[in-house]
Protein backbone atom coordinates (compact mmCIF):
# COMPACT_ATOMS: atom_id res chain seq x y z
CA UNK A 1 0.00 0.00 0.00
CA UNK A 2 1.05 3.24 -1.22
CA UNK A 3 -0.30 6.70 0.77
CA UNK A 4 0.50 9.91 -0.31
CA UNK A 5 -0.45 13.59 1.64
CA UNK A 6 -0.99 16.08 -1.37
CA UNK A 7 -0.43 19.34 0.73
CA UNK A 8 -0.54 23.24 -0.48
CA UNK A 9 -2.17 26.28 0.61
CA UNK A 10 -5.93 27.05 -0.45
CA UNK A 11 -5.81 27.11 -4.70
CA UNK A 12 -2.39 25.97 -4.97
CA UNK A 13 -4.23 22.63 -7.06
CA UNK A 14 -4.85 20.06 -4.54
CA UNK A 15 -8.02 19.04 -6.09
CA UNK A 16 -7.12 19.02 -10.03
CA UNK A 17 -3.40 17.04 -8.94
CA UNK A 18 -5.22 14.73 -6.98
CA UNK A 19 -7.63 14.28 -9.96
CA UNK A 20 -4.91 13.27 -12.37
CA UNK A 21 -2.53 11.10 -9.40
CA UNK A 22 -6.47 8.89 -9.29
CA UNK A 23 -6.54 8.10 -12.59
CA UNK A 24 -2.92 7.19 -13.32
CA UNK A 25 -2.06 5.63 -10.05
CA UNK A 26 -5.09 4.15 -9.12
CA UNK A 27 -5.34 5.52 -5.73
CA UNK A 28 -8.02 6.24 -3.37
CA UNK A 29 -8.92 9.78 -2.78
CA UNK A 30 -10.08 11.32 0.50
CA UNK A 31 -10.55 15.14 0.61
CA UNK A 32 -12.08 16.59 3.99
CA UNK A 33 -12.92 19.61 2.12
CA UNK A 34 -15.62 17.06 -0.60
CA UNK A 35 -16.37 15.21 2.51
CA UNK A 36 -17.32 18.42 4.51
CA UNK A 37 -18.98 19.92 1.81
CA UNK A 38 -21.36 16.40 1.24
CA UNK A 39 -22.25 16.74 5.02
CA UNK A 40 -23.23 20.27 4.39
CA UNK A 41 -25.29 19.37 1.39
CA UNK A 42 -27.18 16.77 2.97
CA UNK A 43 -28.05 18.70 6.03
CA UNK A 44 -26.32 16.36 8.90
CA UNK A 45 -25.86 17.66 12.11
CA UNK A 46 -21.54 17.31 11.85
CA UNK A 47 -22.79 19.53 8.16
CA UNK A 48 -24.11 22.22 10.22
CA UNK A 49 -21.37 22.35 12.69
CA UNK A 50 -18.78 22.63 9.69
CA UNK A 51 -20.52 24.92 7.94
CA UNK A 52 -20.10 27.75 10.66
CA UNK A 53 -16.34 27.25 10.30
CA UNK A 54 -16.35 27.02 6.46
CA UNK A 55 -18.31 29.92 5.40
CA UNK A 56 -15.75 31.89 7.45
CA UNK A 57 -12.83 30.74 6.27
CA UNK A 58 -11.47 28.95 9.19
CA UNK A 59 -10.55 25.36 10.02
CA UNK A 60 -13.28 22.76 11.05
CA UNK A 61 -11.83 21.36 14.81
CA UNK A 62 -9.84 18.69 14.58
CA UNK A 63 -11.79 16.02 16.13
CA UNK A 64 -14.68 16.89 13.21
CA UNK A 65 -12.39 16.02 10.80
CA UNK A 66 -10.03 13.08 12.39
CA UNK A 67 -13.59 11.21 12.87
CA UNK A 68 -14.33 11.11 9.33
CA UNK A 69 -11.49 9.69 8.37
CA UNK A 70 -11.22 6.35 9.91
CA UNK A 71 -14.43 5.15 8.43
CA UNK A 72 -13.49 6.43 4.87
CA UNK A 73 -10.17 4.57 5.14
CA UNK A 74 -12.38 0.81 6.07
CA UNK A 75 -14.95 1.58 3.23
CA UNK A 76 -11.80 0.29 0.55
CA UNK A 77 -9.93 -2.23 2.11
CA UNK A 78 -8.61 -3.29 -1.12
CA UNK A 79 -7.14 -0.22 -1.85
CA UNK A 80 -3.39 0.31 -3.66
CA UNK A 81 -3.30 3.12 -1.85
CA UNK A 82 -4.56 6.91 -0.51
CA UNK A 83 -3.78 10.18 -1.68
CA UNK A 84 -4.95 12.33 1.38
CA UNK A 85 -6.00 15.95 -0.31
CA UNK A 86 -6.43 18.85 2.43
CA UNK A 87 -5.80 16.55 4.84
CA UNK A 88 -4.17 16.60 7.41
CA UNK A 89 -4.45 20.41 8.07
CA UNK A 90 -2.89 21.02 11.44
CA UNK A 91 -0.23 19.43 13.61
CA UNK A 92 -2.45 17.44 15.86
CA UNK A 93 -4.38 16.04 12.37
CA UNK A 94 -0.62 14.65 11.63
CA UNK A 95 -0.02 13.25 14.61
CA UNK A 96 -3.72 11.55 14.45
CA UNK A 97 -3.51 10.00 11.09
CA UNK A 98 0.46 8.77 11.68
CA UNK A 99 -1.63 6.50 14.85
CA UNK A 100 -4.69 5.96 12.52
CA UNK A 101 -2.56 4.01 10.01
CA UNK A 102 -0.43 2.70 12.53
CA UNK A 103 -3.29 0.85 14.30
CA UNK A 104 -3.90 0.08 10.34
CA UNK A 105 -0.51 -1.54 9.78
CA UNK A 106 0.54 1.34 7.09
CA UNK A 107 1.80 4.75 6.99
CA UNK A 108 2.28 7.61 5.34
CA UNK A 109 4.70 7.06 2.43
CA UNK A 110 5.34 10.26 0.59
CA UNK A 111 4.20 14.60 1.55
CA UNK A 112 4.49 16.27 -1.60
CA UNK A 113 3.95 20.21 -1.19
CA UNK A 114 2.89 22.15 -4.21
CA UNK A 115 4.56 25.43 -3.98
CA UNK A 116 2.95 28.50 -5.13
CA UNK A 117 3.58 32.29 -5.08
CA UNK A 118 1.10 34.33 -2.64
CA UNK A 119 -0.78 36.53 -5.00
CA UNK A 120 -0.89 33.78 -7.86
CA UNK A 121 -2.92 32.29 -4.76
CA UNK A 122 -5.35 34.92 -4.56
CA UNK A 123 -6.25 35.41 -7.96
CA UNK A 124 -6.62 31.76 -8.38
CA UNK A 125 -8.94 31.54 -5.82
CA UNK A 126 -10.88 34.66 -6.45
CA UNK A 127 -11.43 33.31 -10.04
CA UNK A 128 -12.64 29.78 -8.73
CA UNK A 129 -15.00 31.72 -6.55
CA UNK A 130 -16.89 33.11 -10.17
CA UNK A 131 -17.70 29.92 -10.76
CA UNK A 132 -17.65 27.15 -8.56
CA UNK A 133 -20.30 28.42 -6.26
CA UNK A 134 -18.11 27.71 -3.27
CA UNK A 135 -19.08 29.99 -0.14
CA UNK A 136 -15.71 30.31 0.82
CA UNK A 137 -14.13 32.38 -2.56
CA UNK A 138 -14.74 35.45 -1.58
CA UNK A 139 -11.99 38.38 -0.85
CA UNK A 140 -12.68 38.66 2.98
CA UNK A 141 -12.85 34.73 3.48
CA UNK A 142 -9.78 33.88 1.33
CA UNK A 143 -7.80 35.90 2.99
CA UNK A 144 -8.72 34.14 6.07
CA UNK A 145 -7.92 30.99 4.80
CA UNK A 146 -5.09 32.09 4.35
CA UNK A 147 -4.09 33.25 7.83
CA UNK A 148 -5.09 29.88 8.47
CA UNK A 149 -2.93 27.84 6.69
CA UNK A 150 0.26 30.02 7.79
CA UNK A 151 -0.69 29.93 11.02
CA UNK A 152 -2.20 26.50 11.31
CA UNK A 153 -1.34 24.47 8.50
CA UNK A 154 2.26 25.47 7.32
CA UNK A 155 3.80 23.59 10.56
CA UNK A 156 2.27 20.46 9.01
CA UNK A 157 5.22 20.79 6.42
CA UNK A 158 7.83 20.65 9.31
CA UNK A 159 6.25 17.58 11.02
CA UNK A 160 6.33 15.51 7.94
CA UNK A 161 9.98 17.22 7.12
CA UNK A 162 11.50 15.90 10.23
CA UNK A 163 10.09 12.13 9.43
CA UNK A 164 12.30 12.56 5.91
CA UNK A 165 9.08 12.53 4.12
CA UNK A 166 8.50 15.79 2.62
CA UNK A 167 9.47 16.67 -0.98
CA UNK A 168 8.41 20.45 -2.56
CA UNK A 169 7.14 21.14 -5.34
CA UNK A 170 6.93 23.92 -7.53
CA UNK A 171 2.89 24.50 -8.27
CA UNK A 172 2.47 27.73 -10.75
CA UNK A 173 3.92 25.52 -14.23
CA UNK A 174 0.87 24.76 -16.38
CA UNK A 175 -1.40 21.44 -14.78
CA UNK A 176 0.51 19.12 -17.26
CA UNK A 177 4.23 20.22 -16.23
CA UNK A 178 2.91 20.29 -12.65
CA UNK A 179 1.56 16.57 -13.00
CA UNK A 180 4.73 16.00 -14.31
CA UNK A 181 6.80 16.81 -11.58
CA UNK A 182 4.94 15.40 -8.95
CA UNK A 183 4.65 12.10 -11.08
CA UNK A 184 8.92 11.89 -11.04
CA UNK A 185 8.52 11.72 -6.89
CA UNK A 186 5.75 9.47 -6.95
CA UNK A 187 7.04 6.62 -9.60
CA UNK A 188 10.27 6.23 -7.29
CA UNK A 189 7.14 4.44 -5.06
CA UNK A 190 4.60 3.14 -7.33
CA UNK A 191 4.27 2.35 -11.50
CA UNK A 192 1.37 4.04 -13.34
CA UNK A 193 -1.43 2.05 -14.14
CA UNK A 194 -2.59 4.46 -17.43
P1 LIG B 1 -10.85 22.60 0.94
O1 LIG B 1 -11.87 22.20 -0.07
O2 LIG B 1 -9.86 21.51 1.23
O3 LIG B 1 -10.14 23.88 0.57
O4 LIG B 1 -11.62 22.87 2.32
C1 LIG B 1 -12.66 23.82 2.43
C2 LIG B 1 -12.90 24.15 3.89
O5 LIG B 1 -13.28 22.95 4.59
C3 LIG B 1 -11.69 24.68 4.66
O6 LIG B 1 -11.53 26.08 4.51
C4 LIG B 1 -12.05 24.30 6.09
O7 LIG B 1 -13.03 25.15 6.64
C5 LIG B 1 -12.70 22.94 5.88
N1 LIG B 1 -11.69 21.85 5.92
C6 LIG B 1 -11.35 21.00 4.91
N2 LIG B 1 -10.42 20.12 5.30
C7 LIG B 1 -10.16 20.40 6.60
C8 LIG B 1 -9.28 19.85 7.57
N3 LIG B 1 -8.46 18.83 7.27
N4 LIG B 1 -9.29 20.41 8.81
C9 LIG B 1 -10.11 21.42 9.13
N5 LIG B 1 -10.95 22.00 8.27
C10 LIG B 1 -10.98 21.50 7.00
Amino acid sequence: MFNLVLFGPPGSGKGTQSENIVSTYNLQHISTGDLLRDEVSRHTPLGSEAKKYMDQGMLVPDEVVIGMISGKIDEHPDARGFIFDGFPRTRHQAEALDKLLEFKNTKIDLVLSLEIPEAELTKRLLGRGETSGRSDDNEEVIKKRIKEYHSKTQPVAGYYNDHGKLENVKGDHSIADTFKLLSKHINKYLLPVN
